[in-house]
């Protein structure tokens, strides 16, 4: 049985409507407390228009639609409310609900309940938030396609491989006396398992390669006061966040900015300059900058004249970092090799290009793929697994311990689509979602 919840799915500010969602056993009987008409008939799916009241006193005229189980996205009997936007509306609407017998959901619970009711797998409501927090459009992109059950139907069958094969040396073990069962060869488990090892290979590199649309990257710009950090952020930025001025220690904060790199979601970071300071505050600053160094995924080294800043040189030295001369319209004679720009003249390609070379950022691919970290890790248990059952294979160990490496193996191809321990796994990932979603 489950209780009938209630949330805002819109954000909770002044808008001109609002959208409450419910979901549960008993929500038209509970709606109907506040609706002016009575919902516990309604069919499969149906638009209504009318009014919330509190007792005699109307509250709003809303649209109501309504969702007869399993037709709806939790798979229960469903009802959203398009009320006005007013927050004032909305707090009372809610209050009345949770009157009439709903309770507040929590974070993610709409899309937690289409999971254990079966509408979509676990891959597919991770693709859900994904969607609502991707910030470039090849991210959501990736995320419909997950969404859509792509990504399902891509990797069922590799599921069913290891199901068949793990089957099949099962019957052995647990039958051996009918001689009709086909004996499950150690080569026929070495040939096996090598080619779902190899479908789950291509898998994982397609996920590592996508990766970096989700999760984006951080960029830290550093360098020497006034060799042009804040003026190449503002360039990189297309808008002006820094102040920009030629004196020493202007940016005494760490400023950030997002931008999109070929569709990759980019956090860019303008630090103080590192250098020697008895200044309080300045110091402040640049120790902030060497904490945002030490946890950016690039480092941008900005120099403004042919002499290498040492003392930022050696910080840097074992992170992924560019030198870039900047003021290139000042420098006479360039280094055949070296990456010149000109944040006055608005030129910064070149160092765009050399950032995506850097961060091998290629096209996105439009195939689906499993490339959040809880996937990744179980395409890489389960590799690890089956290799572990090919070389006990091979090294002709009893079928017994081959078997319980093939069983790992199936269980966390269970576990990527969610099929495992429904319930121990949806708290810790539905609770990274939105209230009302
Ligand atoms: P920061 O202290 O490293 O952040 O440097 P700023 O961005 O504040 O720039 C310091 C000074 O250099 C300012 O006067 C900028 O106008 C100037 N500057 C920045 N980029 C260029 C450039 O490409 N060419 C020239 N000629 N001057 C630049």
């Amino acid at each position: 049985m489950f209780e009938t919840i209630v949330a805002l799915a819109t954000p909770p500010l002044k808008s001109a409507l609002a959208l409450i969602r419910l979901s549960g056993d008993n929500v038209f009987e509970v709606v109907s407390k506040c609706f002016s008409k009575d919902l516990t008939k309604v069919n499969k799916r149906d638009i209504h228009f009318g009014f919330i009241h509190d007792e005699d006193k109307s509250i709003d005229q809303v649209v109501l639609l309504t969702y007869v189980k399993p037709h709806s996205f939790t798979g229960e009997n469903s009802v959203e409310i398009i009320s006005h936007g007013s927050m004032l509306i909305v707090n009372q609407i809610i209050k009345l609900l949770l009157k009439s017998g709903a309770r507040m959901a929590a974070n993610g619970e709409f899309s937690s309940r289409a999971f254990l009711n079966g509408k979509i797998d676990l891959v597919q409501a991770e693709a859900i938030n994904d969607m609502i927090n991707a910030t470039t459009e090849e991210a959501k992109d990736l995320s419909m396609l997950a969404l859509k059950g792509e990504n399902s139907k891509l990797f069922k069958p590799i599921k069913d491989q290891i199901g068949e094969i793990l089957a099949s040396i099962e019957v052995n073990i647990d039958y051996p006396e009918y001689e009709d069962i086909e004996e499950t060869s150690k080569e026929k488990v070495i040939t096996v398992c090598s080619d779902i090892v190899k479908k789950l290979d291509e898998l994982i590199k397609q996920g590592e390669k996508d990766k970096i649309y989700k999760d984006g990257i951080k960029i830290a710009i550093v360098g020497k006061p006034n060799v042009g950090k804040s003026s190449m952020f503002n360039v990189l930025l297309k808008e002006s966040k820094a102040i920009v001025t030629p004196i020493a220690g202007t940016t005494r904060d760490v400023l950030e900015g997002q931008i999109s790199i070929n569709g990759v979601p980019t956090q860019l970071f303008d630090t103080a300059g590192i250098h020697d300071s008895n200044d309080q505050i300045e110091q402040i600053g640049i120790n902030k900058a060497k904490d945002i160094i030490n946890k950016a995924d690039l480092v941008i080294h900005v120099i403004d004249d042919n002499d290498i800043d040492m003392e930022i040189a050696t910080f840097i030295k074992d992170k992924k970092h560019i030198d870039v001369y900047n003021k290139a319209d000042l420098i006479k004679d360039k280094k055949e090799d070296a990456i010149y720009v000109s944040a006055l003249n608005n030129d910064v390609k070149p160092l765009i290009n050399k950032i995506i070379e850097v961060m091998n950022i290629g096209e996105v691919s439009a195939k689906p793929s499993f490339n959040n970290a809880r996937q990744l890790g179980l395409l890489k248990n389960m590799v690890n697994n089956l290799e572990k059952a090919i070389i006990d294979a091979k090294n002709d160990e009893p079928i017994d311990l081959i078997s319980v490496s093939i069983m790992l193996a199936y269980n966390s191809a269970l576990d990527l689509l969610g099929e495992n321990n429904k319930n121990d796994l949806s708290d810790e990932i539905f609770s990274r979602f939105c209230v009302g979603k």
